[in-house]
């Protein structure tokens, strides 16, 4: 697509000034280029303008001057308040600053200092400013030029802020031979940005603090550009690619909607028709379902699987754990009874008679397949696929559904997630994803009621469960770890399942199921929970994701200040999928002010986006999941939560400006062809430019 190499980078140590020395010790902070040091920006600025030459200062007045302390003496007397008095001088004259009962202050101000002071001068014995603010300045800030708006630097070992700045200057004093302007004029004129030399100039040495935010906004901007033009060029990249058209007529419509036994929301209906218009394109789909938990994706999904084996191609479902992939298997078992589609399950554990799924699924034989990773196997080869579902994407990790897709023609994608994904998140993890939502429940359904029980009373808990199973429900008690162990004093499920199966529940059917069992054991203990056979299940998170058990109307979460909010919110969602009211208990002890801010969450929404945010907000997108995960460069200035607007703006510059010209060849673009280039480096070839 785009193919012009860019402009050699400048190494920063042909920078005046860089010997092998100190260009090792930037190296060490991912400074190898000029332009990389021009872009490493000053950790704050210190406003020192308003700074009053000594010589102007008058009684009454309230005044900063920066100044050399030239004398220290202290006045001590027993039964009297001591007194440390400073003589500041700078060029222009000479006063003091005073300070009483701070004795300590003496170790402070030593004579030869330089040091900033803030106060209202008075008149005693001469000009004075009593027990002024202060702030001493750093050796390396002493030169006397520093009365203006100082950047200050992280700065790498064996260089001091003072190097740096020189460097700096020296720096954006080469700039313009090093490098262009990335953001087309007229996007900058729109967005009212600085150009790029401007910037980076007043992002280093503003004149105001003003000019230094215009300046940080800009590079903001053209960092979240990048990152966006990135996502339009897969996008537009995607959309070249060629792909099997999937068409659903009239009758087709007819069989797939005999299978439900419910008819399906607005939202459901919206989201299939959007997916029908995708498949019938020979360009393939690549859209993100998002619903929250019990929103009815697997339903909108099953339409999309009998659409592609109704147009006589196969499709292939996958999720990341074996239970749920087990437990898709069933649903789709159960709505094609009957219906002459053959549906294989093949994962990790699937036995000998794998050998024989591989042949029918090259064969064809095979129209539907669901599993696990195995799916995506070399040795699994579709004959004709033409369709992935893909379950909770963000367990897989971006790499996976490439490969699904790498396998003969380019099926057409649909990724499910009930992780509702923060508006900043679908502007830059899948911002090159067309989103549907599932913003409805099924008609019937009760919302949970989420309650915090003191550990106190937790016998209280135990006599709740007691009565709602003797009442022919289910429930799930939660733990954080399989087993305790010596380091981590914790309950886990193991050890509490001794006590509640032979203690507290001894009337009950307790089970137990965590991710270190055999896959056998585990399948029959879910599947036995499942068909009521066990009325309480003790577990780990392995039941966080898409587990759908109807008769489950408790969930004990045990330790709750163990887990995160968005995994609080999945568990959470395991219940109230029937028609009664439904109960989560939460039982620990909070102790961090952010483990309260979780349980808080969690106590107030049943709103999976509200939960997102606030998990987005206490987290930091990097832990959420961040760019890495998806390819794309990771972000050194701008913050996607705390810039969102500039976010905005830059998202739809860059679509816009890839749609009027995808190979970016228009000359006004040059620069921002340039700019990506240089910024993707190795990766580009993830969105093929170059
Ligand atoms: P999700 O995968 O989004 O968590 P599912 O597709 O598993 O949700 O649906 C949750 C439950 O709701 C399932 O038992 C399903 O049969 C049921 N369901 C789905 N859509 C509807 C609908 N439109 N009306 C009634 N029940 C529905
Ligand atoms: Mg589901």
């Amino acid at each position: 697509m785009i193919k012009e190499t860019p402009n050699k980078p400048y190494p920063v140590r042909y920078l005046k000034g860089v010997g092998p020395q100190r260009a090792q010790a930037l190296a060490r902070f991912g400074i190898s280029t000029i332009e990389d040091f021009l872009y490493y920006l000053p950790r704050k600025y210190e406003d020192r303008t308003h700074v009053t030459p000594i010589a102007d200062v008058v009684p009454g007045m309230v005044v900063t001057v920066c100044a050399w302390i030239t004398r220290v003496s202290s006045n001590r007397r027993w039964g009297h308040a001591s007194r440390l008095t400073l003589r500041i001088e700078d060029d222009t004259g000479r006063m003091d600053a005073v300070f009483f009962n701070q004795p300590y202050l003496r170790e402070k101000f030593e004579k030869g200092t330089r040091a900033v002071f803030s106060g209202k001068a008075k008149l005693y014995k001469g000009l004075q400013l009593s027990s002024p603010e202060y702030e001493i300045l750093e050796d390396e800030d002493s030169e006397p030029s520093s009365c203006a708006i100082v950047p200050f630097y992280t700065v790498p070992a064996g260089l001091s802020q003072q190097m740096l700045r020189k460097l700096m200057q020296n720096a954006l004093r080469k700039a313009p031979e090093v490098i262009e302007d990335g953001i087309p004029e007229a996007l900058r004129r729109k967005r009212h940005l600085p150009d790029l030399h401007t910037a980076l100039r007043n992002a280093h040495f503003p004149a105001s603090l003003q000019e230094s935010k215009e300046a940080v906004r800009r590079l903001k901007y053209e960092e979240f550009f990048v990152l966006e033009l990135a996502l339009a060029l897969r996008r537009v990249r995607n959309l070249q690619k060629t792909s099997a058209p999937i068409k659903v007529t009239p009758r087709i419509d007819r069989r797939i909607r005999r299978l439900y036994d419910f008819s399906l929301t607005r939202a459901q209906e919206r989201a299939i028709s959007e997916i029908v218009s995708d498949l019938a394109s020979p360009h393939p789909m690549n859209r993100l379902l998002q619903g929250d938990v019990g929103s009815g994706k697997t339903a909108v999904a099953v339409y999309a699987l009998l659409a592609a084996v109704a147009n006589g191609y196969q499709a292939a479902f996958m999720a990341p754990t074996e239970i749920l992939a087990e437990q898709h298997y069933h649903t789709l078992s159960r709505y094609l009874k009957g219906a002459r589609v053959k549906l294989a399950f093949l994962s990790s554990s699937t036995g000998p008679q794998r050998v024989e799924i591989h042949r029918k699924i090259a064969s064809g034989e095979i129209d539907i397949a669901v599993g696990t990773h195995a799916l995506v196997q070399k040795k699994v080869k579709f004959a004709r696929l033409a369709l992935a579902v893909v379950d909770e994407q963000h367990k897989f990790g971006v790499m996976q559904r490439g490969r699904l897709r790498a396998h003969g023609a380019i099926p057409h994608v649909l990724v499910m997630t009930a992780t509702p994904i923060p508006r900043t998140l679908a502007l830059t993890v899948y911002g090159d994803l067309d989103i549907s939502v599932l913003d409805e429940l099924p008609p019937g359904r009760r919302p949970v009621e989420t309650h915090f029980v003191q550990r106190k009373n937790e016998e209280k808990v135990f006599d709740f469960v007691r009565d709602v199973v003797k009442a022919g429900r289910q429930a799930y008690f939660v733990y954080p770890l399989i087993e305790a162990s010596q380091e981590i004093q914790l309950r886990s499920a193991k050890e509490m399942f001794q006590r509640l199966s032979r203690d507290i529940f001894g009337e009950f059917r307790v089970g137990l199921l965590h991710g270190r069992m055999k896959p056998e054991k585990k399948e029959k203990t879910f599947a036995d929970f499942a068909s009521g056979r066990i009325d309480i299940l003790v577990s780990t998170v392995v039941i966080e994701v898409g587990i759908d058990v109807a008769g489950a109307a408790v969930m004990v979460i045990d330790q709750c200040e163990r887990f995160g909010l968005a995994q609080l919110h999945q568990l959470r969602g395991r219940i109230g999928r029937g028609a009664y009211r439904s109960t989560c208990l939460l039982l620990g002890e909070p102790a961090t002010e952010e483990a309260k801010r979780r349980v808080k969450a969690i106590l107030s929404t049943t709103d999976g986006f509200k939960i997102a945010e606030e998990d987005l907000a206490l987290r930091g997108p990097g832990e959420f999941f961040g760019t890495k995960q998806s390819g794309l460069p990771d972000l050194k200035i701008a913050d996607i939560v705390g810039d969102y607007r500039i976010l905005r703006s830059a998202a739809e510059d860059a679509f816009r400006l890839v749609g009027e010209d995808p190979a970016l060849s228009k000359k006004a673009n040059a620069g921002t062809r340039d700019l990506l280039l240089r910024r993707l480096g190795k990766r580009a070839g993830l969105i093929s430019i170059g």
